[in-house]
Formats: structure tokens, sequence, C-alpha cells
């Protein structure tokens, strides 16, 4: 098992590379089945910065029309929630009238996500679905379905493939979880 060190913490492997490719191909072809065929060019929305690596992923597997879309959204400070959901930098593209599909790195307590829906309904889309790398059932507490989870996951902190500590692990290949032993 590989370790890594950031800042005063130590993180050790939990999902190799090849695991999250492979989560990443079948959540891409449930989204194909659903939207094949589809002529009005839905729009992918990255929620920067966590989601860049993900939505980068994705994206090159989906075999429709599509847009790409960023906003920038915050509410971790260090290995926690802080409970407020701020919008850091506004939608980058108008999508009035256009499906959406928010592509979210994790749901964690669904902050995040009941803040996205509400900026997209302040924005007149006309649907939104939601498409998330990872998910922590045992901390979501809202009941807004999430249409489409690559992989669930323990109420642990991670980092890597998008996913940081303070700034820090966003490049690392694989995903990690911090070792509370070290
Ligand atoms: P929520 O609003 O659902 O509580 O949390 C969503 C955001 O918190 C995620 O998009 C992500 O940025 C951050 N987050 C939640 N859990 C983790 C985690 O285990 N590791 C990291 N690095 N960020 C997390
Ligand atoms: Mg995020």
């Amino acid at each position: 098992m590989e370790r890594v060190r950031l800042y005063d913490k130590t993180f050790k492997t939990f999902i190799p590379h090849e695991r999250i490719m492979e989560a990443i191909d079948r959540t891409a072809a449930k989204i194909n089945e659903d939207f094949r065929g589809c002529t009005d060019n839905p729009v992918l929305l990255c929620v920067l910065n966590g989601s860049i690596m993900f939505t980068a992923e994705l994206m090159q597997r989906l075999e429709f029309n599509c847009e790409l879309v960023s906003t920038k959204l915050t509410s971790y400070q260090g290995t926690g929630s802080t409970g407020k959901v701020k919008q850091a930098m506004g939608l980058t593209a108008d999508i009035a009238g256009k499906r959406v599909i928010i592509v979210e790195d994790i749901v964690d307590t669904g902050n995040t996500i009941v803040e996205l829906k509400k900026i997209l309904a302040g924005h007149e889309a006309a649907e939104s679905k939601v498409c998330t790398l990872l998910f922590k059932p045992d901390s979501y507490t809202k009941d807004i379905p999430l249409d489409y989870v690559a992989m669930e996951i323990p109420n642990d902190f991670i980092v890597g493939f998008g996913l940081d500590y303070n700034e820090l692990g966003r490049n690392l290949k694989d995903i990690y979880v911090l070792d509370e032993e070290a």
C-alpha cells in the first residue's frame, strides 16, 4: 500500500486508478443509455475544483453532443464540512431552458447539491440531474435523488483524483483515505 503525506496528515491508497476508470465506464454507459439520440445538447456542469478530473474522464465517454459549463462552490475546510456552501464563481454560461447534468466529485451531507439545485432553478434550467463519482450514504441527510452514483464509500475523508486536503492531493491518480494510525 502506498502512503502520501499532505501537510500534517498521512493518507493510504483506497481506490486504485483502474477501479476508478471502471466505475466511470459504468456510469457513462448509464448516461449514454438515458441520453442516446437526444438532440438538445445537454449541459455537463463541472463543479470546480474537485470535479475537474471526473468531468474530463466522464465527458470523453459520452456519445451524444453536450456542452460544458463550470461553477465553483466551497464548503469544506481541512477535513470537514463547514455546513455553509458558498458560490465562489458563477455559472460560466447561460443554461436557461437546458437539461443539466451536475457532475460532482463527492456527495457527503448533500448541502452542495441542495445549493446547486437552487442555483439551476434560479437560472431556469429545464431539468437537472445529479452525477457523482463518490457518495457517502451514511452522511447524506437530504431527499434529492442522486441519478448517477459511480461509487459508494464509508464516512471517511479521502483525497486524490481531483479531491484535496487544503488544496493538496488533487493531482494524485488514485483515491487515498486518511490513515488514522499514522
Ligand atoms: P456536501 O455539501 O455534500 O457535504 O459536500 C460536498 C463537497 O464537500 C464535495 O463536493 C467536496 O468538495 C467536499 N467533500 C466532501 N467529502 C469529502 C472528502 O472526503 N474529501 C474531500 N477532499 N472533499 C470532500
Ligand atoms: Mg465538489
